[in-house]
């Protein structure tokens, strides 16, 4: 039954290779010749599969724990060096016909207040978000045919990308809106979105239907098989993600592999992100109703070994998670993350007041954009605003071979330089801008190609004299 190639939800993730998976685990999680094989394959760079993975999840010998974590690392600065991009998430529109018992936008809870934002909300959201340094987004909006159609969403992405606002810019919006058909998902891709991201929520179809028991998010099939038609339809930028804490974590993480095996089979191409999300306390929502909360350190096991298993996905962690648990997480894997966030609708241009809650969940990290940049540089991470790969066409199988051949070096290292440049004259505090120059003076240095080299620095020093957007 199992078919990592059929376009059949219930083949390519079949429960029982599922449950075989977790068998295969249980059996050899003590047999250290196997763990020891497999880390070693996995140190190849070259990744592991969902079985491999998931035998090393099991493993709870600290020695081997400890190689897999230092490999992680090595794998991040091999494949990702020391920058970090940033993006913000924009919240559209919070109503929803969905029944899903996690999130506060469902349709019964009568005590959320519905938000819809006009275009010329839009454009003052997107104006504060530029105000602060962002210039890539992640539009959220709850699935409802009615208030939220695509061409709503289609308006909303031809609007963001034509504000012109001081030196502000957004390059790129990602779009994370629920599971839709063939003909939208190229709507999507000619308005010309960067990365199409949906969260599987869980990948156990009984799971699954319980927790979404009304709506058209019900149907397992066609939320799962939704990447599948987001490539027919020419998206070839997709983003992963499973609701940690709804279901088995082992679960999870063998079935979400099992997705990435998917995509790469199908389309030779696999996904270009994994998002991490845990649930979060939200109106109407708590979290412990869900039984399968996942501790700090199970968590930051789980972000090493998909960072291991699949060493070309970038992975993204948000604002549900506080500065200590992204801190270590960004050490272990994690190459994009969001700054400043607000998840209510309109929260941006204007704090919401607590009676009047919007929003989908609490942020744990609530410091600025300026703040989360500060201490990024202090880490030693560059902060980076880039766009570049998919406003040069580098996507889908062409991005993974530029990671293939190692000319990030040459390429992403000065794009970054390059935009974080860009927000430390346009936004940046003192303390933030003294630091960051003297991150780029030392950063520039590590470009191999001399003509590159020489040409960022050109570049850079023509971002001090008030051009913008350079970029490799
Ligand atoms: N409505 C869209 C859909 O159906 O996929 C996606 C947009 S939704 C705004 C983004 C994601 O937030 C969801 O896919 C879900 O994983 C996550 N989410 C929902 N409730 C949450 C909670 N209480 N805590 C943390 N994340 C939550």
């Amino acid at each position: 039954m199992y078919d990592v190639k059929s376009m059949k939800a219930e083949e390519f993730i079949a429960d029982e290779e599922v449950r075989a998976a977790l068998k295969y685990a249980d059996d050899n999680k003590d047999n250290m010749e196997v763990v020891d094989a497999i880390i070693a394959k996995a140190r190849l760079g070259k990744g592991l599969t969902h079985r491999e993975a998931s035998v090393l999840l099991a493993c709870d010998n600290e020695e081997k724990l400890q190689e897999v974590y230092a490999l992680a690392r090595q794998i991040k600065e091999d494949y990702y060096g020391n920058r970090i991009v940033l993006f913000a998430p924009l919240y559209l529109s919070n109503y929803c016909v969905n029944g899903c018992l996690y999130c506060p936008y469902h349709a019964k809870n009568k005590h959320i207040s519905r938000k819809k934002l006009t275009q010329d909300e839009i454009r003052r959201e997107v104006m504060a978000l530029q105000d602060m340094g962002h210039k890539r987004l992640a539009i959220e909006l709850g699935e409802d045919p009615v208030n939220n159609p695509i061409e709503y969403v289609l308006e909303a992405i031809d609007t963001i990308y034509n504000i012109k606002h001081k030196n502000g810019a957004i390059r790129r919006v990602n779009v994370n809106i629920a599971a839709t058909t063939v003909e939208n998902y190229r709507k999507l891709k000619d308005a010309g979105i960067g990365t199409y991201i949906l969260f599987q929520e869980t990948y156990n179809k009984e799971s699954y239907e319980q927790l979404h028991p009304t709506g058209p998010k019900h149907d397992y099939a066609y939320h799962t098989e939704a990447m599948d038609r987001a490539m027919e339809g020419g998206i070839d930028d997709v983003g992963l993600g499973v609701l940690f804490g709804l279901e088995s974590y082992r679960y999870e993480f063998a079935a979400l592999l099992m997705h990435a095996e998917h995509l790469e089979a199908a389309h030779g191409v696999g996904p270009h992100t994994i998002s991490v999300p845990r649930v979060k306390k939200a109106d109407d929502i708590d979290p412990s109703a869900f039984d399968n909360g996942i501790s700090d350190e199970m968590f930051e096991k789980i972000i090493a070994l998909i960072r291991v298993a699949v060493p070309y996905t970038g992975m993204i962690i948000s604002t549900r998670e506080g500065k200590a648990v992204r801190e270590k997480a960004l050490e272990l894997g994690i190459s994009q993350i969001s700054g400043a966030s607000r998840t209510s609708v309109g929260g941006y241009y204007e704090e919401e007041p607590e009676e009047d809650n919007s929003a989908q969940f609490d942020v744990s990290d609530r410091r600025t954009l300026d703040e989360v940049l500060n201490w990024l540089i202090t880490l030693g991470y560059v902060p980076s605003f880039c766009t570049a790969c998919y406003r040069e066409g580098r996507t889908g199988d062409r991005f993974m071979s530029l990671c293939k051949s190692k000319q990030i070096l040459n390429c992403c290292h000065p794009n970054a330089l390059m935009t974080l440049k860009e927000y430390l004259e346009d936004y940046a505090s003192e303390d933030t801008k003294k630091k960051g120059l003297a991150m780029i003076e030392e950063e520039l240095k590590k470009i191999p190609n001399e003509k590159v080299r020489k040409v960022a620095a050109q570049h850079l020093a023509e971002i001090s004299e008030g051009q913008r957007d350079f970029r490799f």
